[in-house]
């Protein structure tokens, strides 16, 4: 049978992600020290473990209420109450879902018009144009540059603009850049999306990790957007909870219904040991997501004045775990920087390219790796920079 016939054009108009072709290539060489992965190197909390074991050993074993166990939502409706002022109703405006990542396809799913055009500014989290293409959307790329510290602007967004535009997936603090928009540079952004009468779908997975005085808001916050935003987040950064498969959904109820109804028919409920992981990660875990913040923080400031030192353009990151420095002093571009960084010294970084257009002369460089994988791939990456130095 020819499949390509019978696969989806849609789908099969998908490129496979950047990241996961690189992954390849590293993991074919051994001992390769990788800066490469998106996901935090500790563990989760013992209390967090300790609570999915007793859910087990209670016998909780069953499907879950569809949105998720209501202790959840109220912790997720108390959480954005304290730190925003912003109320949620854990009856129908929080759905917890499989990670971020099931909230920002069940969203695009039940939002997107064949055709439908979705702004997302470049470069961007892989799942995100991967996610619109899948809800038959279009994805339209905002280029962002590295003299506004990859912030995205208003010009940049009413270029591209147009009656098709349905609504704007936007994600602060970044991956790739690590950039953070605060609450000042986004109200104009807030303007735009009012003015052209979009949703935007607000990926806030890594708001507990911001550093120096660099401030966060959820965009739901901003002057009239509450009404117009799906939040997504979840618990793997901020959790260290990646394989837990955790997140959840904030929205206005007439929206949020119809997402619900996607996630009862296609997965039924987030897993029940992970929802009660989470109450206690909400609930009990502030000290541990600090203190993984402050070792990120460390990291951070070593990795940047690395890469100054070396002589590489970059700026400095106020969020998440990555820093975006230009690479373009060497000729390659980001492929071949990373291809014969992996070859010749054994260090894993990504292709900015792999995140857009706009992150090519880039490459993402992940600091959730051990201070001493960072201190030795800095060394290795100083000696290849200075080889291949135009
Ligand atoms: N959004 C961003 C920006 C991410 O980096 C990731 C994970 N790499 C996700 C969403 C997916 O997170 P989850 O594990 O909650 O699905």
């Amino acid at each position: 049978m020819n499949w390509e016939t019978k696969m989806s054009a849609k789908v099969q108009a998908i490129p496979p992600s950047g990241i996961r072709k690189f992954f390849d290539i590293a993991n074919q060489i051994p001992g390769v020290l990788s800066l490469s992965i998106g996901e935090p190197d500790f563990a989760a909390p013992d209390k967090v473990c300790e609570a999915m074991k007793k859910s087990i050993d209670d016998r909780q074993t069953s499907y879950t209420a569809n949105a998720g166990i209501i202790e959840l939502r109220q912790e997720i409706a108390k959480l954005f109450h304290e730190r925003y002022g912003l109320d949620y109703d854990p009856k129908d405006e929080i759905l917890v879902t499989v990670g971020a990542s099931e909230g920002l396809t069940m969203a695009l799913l039940a939002l997107t018009e064949p055709g439908d055009e979705i702004l997302i500014p470049d470069p961007a989290y892989v799942a995100y144009p991967a996610a619109v293409r899948a809800a038959g959307g279009v994805p339209v790329f905002v280029p962002t540059y590295a003299k506004d510290d990859f912030k995205v602007t208003v010009e940049a967004l009413e270029k591209l603009v147009t009656p098709k535009t349905k609504a704007m997936v936007i994600g602060y603090p970044n991956n790739p850049t690590g950039t953070v928009m605060t609450a000042e540079e986004l109200a104009p952004i807030a303007e735009f999306v009012k003015k052209h009468d979009l949703v935007v779908m607000s990926d806030e997975i890594y708001c507990e990790l911001i550093y120096d005085d660099a401030k966060f808001t959820s965009f739901a916050k901003l002057p009239d957007m509450r009404e117009r935003t799906i939040v997504l987040n979840g618990f793997s950064k901020a959790y260290a909870m990646t394989g837990m498969r955790l997140g959840y959904i904030c929205a206005p109820r007439e929206g949020l219904a119809q997402i619900l109804k996607l996630h009862q028919y296609m997965i039924m409920c987030a897993n029940t040991q992970a929802q009660y992981g989470g109450v206690v990660a909400l609930r009990d875990c502030k000290a541990e997501t600090e203190a993984m913040r402050q070792e990120y923080d460390r990291r951070r400031k070593v990795i940047y004045k690395g890469l100054v030192d070396m002589g590489l353009p970059v700026f400095q990151p106020k969020g998440a775990f990555y820093i975006f420095p230009d690479i373009t002093c060497t000729g390659m571009t980001s492929a071949q920087f990373c291809e014969t960084l992996v070859k010749e010294e054994k260090v894993a970084v990504v292709p900015g390219s792999a995140f857009g257009e706009a992150g090519e002369g880039y490459v993402r460089i992940s600091y959730a790796a051990s201070m001493e994988t960072i201190e030795e791939a800095l060394k290795r990456m100083a000696r290849f920079v200075a080889k291949y130095r135009k």
